[in-house]
């Protein structure tokens, strides 16, 4: 699979209808019994925050606290469209307990823009919080128990296939190379010497980060300092059709849902 070449100096590729997505989401969720919270609302658009208790006997022993989030950038549709995806398939391990932030960026969407419709880059705000999604999402999360591990769902119109961010301090074992093998049945994976500046092998990307030295924090940054020890950021490659990015995320995701799965089950 090739590269579309359209996608040269920004994306041009499809776009969503946020509202009927967003409107499908909440169906979804609804079906398979999760609660949904709406913590924001620009206009009519909402800010949902969704929540899947644990299935198993309640006890928090061997339970994992998982939470994705999704459409930060407006104009990285296949986020919200894998969250979509993920809730409709509903292969949730039992042993989970997971929260799905599926668009946190709707007025971008509106726009097919990365920024908001203040023209703010929102994946750089959570150390100022200036943007009203940001500090409304740091609200809510700051009501939220603390995460084993978080997944951030993005796209990048530059990359040659798929990447991954890993920020994994205190080295836990590891969905990193899992993910990456999953995806690449579905999607090209960037084998990149360097992505985004940063060194990457195979790619995955474990970037050593003083979050002191980072003028602008990542919604991934912030969660690392704040609610977890253990974070990935998935990057499907925005010059391949659609669909094979909303797989690439969906495989990406699925794994580290069986990873997690396995590392739960009684030894
Ligand atoms: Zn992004």
């Amino acid at each position: 699979m090739k590269r579309l070449g359209k996608n040269l100096d920004g994306y041009h590729g499809e776009t969503i209808e946020i509202r009927a997505i967003l409107q499908a989401i909440k169906v979804a969720a609804h079906e398979h019994g999760w609660n949904s919270e709406t913590f924001y609302k620009i206009g009519d658009l909402e800010l949902l925050a969704l929540h899947r208790p644990p299935l198993g006997p309640g006890n928090s022993e061997g339970t994992s606290r998982i939470y994705l989030s999704a459409g930060i950038h407006g104009d990285e549709p296949a986020g919200p469209l894998a969250a979509l995806s993920l809730l409709r398939e509903n292969r949730w391990p039992a042993s989970a307990e997971v929260w799905l932030l599926p668009c946190l960026n709707p007025a971008g969407f509106v726009l097919n823009s990365r920024e908001n419709d203040g023209r703010f880059d929102l994946n750089r705000d959570y150390r100022h919080f200036e943007t009203a999604e940001v500090t409304a999402h740091v609200r809510w999360l700051e009501r939220q128990p603390a995460f084993d591990l978080t997944f951030c769902l993005h796209e990048d119109w530059e990359s040659h296939g798929f990447y991954l961010y890993e920020l994994n301090p205190d080295e836990r074992p590891s969905p990193a190379r899992p993910m990456i093998q999953a995806v690449s049945n579905f999607c090209p994976i960037d084998l990149s010497p360097v992505i985004e500046g940063r060194e990457a092998r195979e790619g995955l990307i474990q970037p050593n980060l003083d979050p002191a030295s980072r003028p602008q924090w990542p919604e991934a940054l912030w969660l690392l300092q704040n609610k977890t020890r253990q974070s990935y950021t998935l990057e499907a490659p925005s010059d391949f059709p659609l669909p094979t990015r909303v797989e690439a995320l969906v495989a990406g995701i699925n794994a580290a849902l069986e990873f997690i799965g396995r590392n739960n089950e009684p030894a």
